[in-house]
């Protein structure tokens, strides 16, 4: 069903959640949007205008790790002071209630855990970007560090002071491989779920779009939030061509 109007999306959305015992949320970019933080895929959005540093491209040069730092600090500049939106808090509230036992995300903006749910119950996909690691040893490094190193190295992109590895966003970079504990957890949270809800992602990218028709056919009901139609509509139980905000903040208690 595809919702006709915000009423009615939020009325029969209230109906699943009240049904369901094992809420699994699945958010990608648009539940940030609200929050300043740009749909970075979408058109007109950075990564067409400018290239994402490849991986590949991440190693073999301290030009990119370079460039890399550079434009992460200048993202920070703008949202850096990013607060969760509606969408993170009425999640965060199904969590708190106990109804959902965590959230997978495409985002690496860190905003599930600053609206309060618990860091070993989001699972990132992509990773995350407010902090960094050493590519080698897997030590943690905080990004006021990694800045103060760049100012005090004349912009150079520090390695690791322990092993001398590339320090890097914990992100999962363009050409960098899918992290297998979180592909694996993500599997397991939605083989639990009774209801599954897709939150502003399109639902293309893989392994995005696995998720949604792996719950389905394990019987849990679906349903999609997102302001474009994506190819799942047809098999799912509920659509909602809305404001991310608007449907959910009627579950923010
Ligand atoms: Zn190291």
């Amino acid at each position: 069903m595809i919702a006709p109007d915000v009423t009615t999306a939020v009325r029969r959305l209230r109906e699943l959640v009240d049904e369901s015992r094992v809420i699994v949320p699945f958010t990608g970019a648009g539940i940030s949007t609200e929050c300043g933080i740009p749909d970075f895929r979408s058109p007109g959005g950075i990564w067409t205008k400018m290239r994402p540093i490849d991986f590949s491209d991440f190693l073999a040069s301290q030009e990119a790790r370079d460039e890399s730092w550079r434009r992460r600090f200048a993202m920070e500049e703008q949202f850096g002071g990013a607060k969760p939106g509606r969408g993170h808090q009425a999640l965060a509230c199904l969590y708190r209630a106990g109804k959902s036992p965590g959230v997978v995300t495409q985002n690496i903006d860190n905003l599930h855990q600053a609206s309060g749910i618990s860091p070993e119950h989001v699972v990132e996909l992509h990773g995350n970007t407010t902090y960094a690691t050493c590519l080698d040893c897997a030590a943690r490094y905080e990004l006021p560090w990694v800045k103060q190193r760049l100012a005090s190295g004349n912009g150079r992109a520090p390695s690791c002071p322990d092993c001398g590895g590339h320090i890097k966003t914990a992100t999962v970079s363009f050409g960098q491989a899918m992290p297998d504990e979180a592909m694996r957890r993500a599997e397991q949270l939605t083989l639990s779920a009774d209801l599954f809800i897709a939150i502003g992602s399109s639902l293309v990218v893989w392994p995005a779009a696995g998720f949604p028709l792996m719950a389905k056919r394990n019987g849990a009901r679906l349903v999609i939030i997102n302001r474009d139609p994506t190819e799942f509509d047809d098999v799912a139980d509920l659509v909602a061509r809305h404001d991310i905000g608007a449907v959910l903040e009627c579950f923010i208690v």
